[in-house]
């Protein structure tokens, strides 16, 4: 699954390639990907300028000049690919975009897990989904203040409490783990149990790792690969995720995974020890 930075990585792709094109044609060939009626997003979209590409977490925000956004989010395996080259089109282009440039913004997605919805701009603070999104690392909201009642408010293993994204959103399975090792902490460690000193850890981790991750274009793990087709390089930085039985860069002792919260979880054994 693309994790923020990945998605932050499509979104600067995108606006490099679509901002400022109007779309003068758009075809739903899986209806399901619309959320809301698909006749209406079709009238809604066609004509539209594309004003700019935003982000929120994990959704892409393509606001449109007629007031109107298209909340987008990749689930699993969705990609966008810009192209005029009808070869690029497939069995699994689930929404076609055709461009005032003669270039398509098509939609792809083999798992059809991925969604668009059609949301007014002025109103996206109210929508269902982006509302109850917690602060994202490298946002002026990601503050100590901010974060420190939302963590210690749970009791269950940190792990699962920095993946819950009302708690604090963007980070996922991968860079989660690459936080904990970075801070000495245990996965399993009660999240009620940690003091100051290590919430402000995580805080500056979270922020160091995302800052890291976007500059390396993402994480190429699976299916990830941007909108112009380049593979990010940001699993040459990972420490510990996809690690296991190798040495950890610390202090050699082998990389454990094992399952916290139902998820594959990655750590060192000998740094990170629960308290
Ligand atoms: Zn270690």
């Amino acid at each position: 699954m693309p994790e923020m930075p990945e998605v932050e990585t499509v979104r600067r792709g995108l606006q490099a390639q679509v901002k400022g094109r109007k779309i003068t044609h758009v075809e739903i060939r899986y209806q399901a990907l619309i959320t809301g009626p698909v006749d209406q997003f079709i009238e809604f979209t066609t004509g539209a300028v594309i004003e700019d590409i935003g982000r929120r977490a994990k959704f892409l925000l393509i606001h449109l000049n007629n007031g109107y956004t298209i909340i987008s989010h990749l689930r699993m395996e969705g990609r966008y690919r810009i192209s005029a080259d009808p070869s690029a089109i497939d069995k699994h282009s689930h929404a076609i975009f055709t461009l005032d440039n003669g270039e398509k913004m098509i939609y792809n997605d083999v798992r059809k897990f991925g969604r668009m919805q059609l949301w007014p701009t002025a109103e996206l603070a109210n929508n269902k989904s982006l509302k109850k999104l917690g602060p994202e690392p490298l946002s002026k909201e990601f503050t100590f203040d901010n974060l420190k009642p939302r963590i210690l408010r749970h009791r269950k293993d940190i792990k699962t409490v920095l993946l819950d994204q009302s708690v604090m959103s963007g980070l996922g399975n991968i860079y989660v783990d690459e936080v904990l090792w970075k801070v000495k902490i245990h996965p399993k460690t009660s999240a009620n149990h940690l003091n100051d000193t290590e919430i402000q850890k995580i805080i500056d981790a979270s922020n160091e790792e995302m800052k890291l991750a976007i500059e390396s274009g993402g994480s190429t793990v699976r299916s990830y690969i941007d909108s112009t087709g380049h593979k990010g390089n940001m699993q040459n930085n990972l420490k510990v995720y996809g690690k296991e039985g190798t040495p950890c860069p610390r202090c050699g002792t082998e990389i454990q995974k094992i399952k916290v919260g139902g998820r594959g979880t990655h750590f060192c054994p000998k740094c990170q020890v629960v308290k």
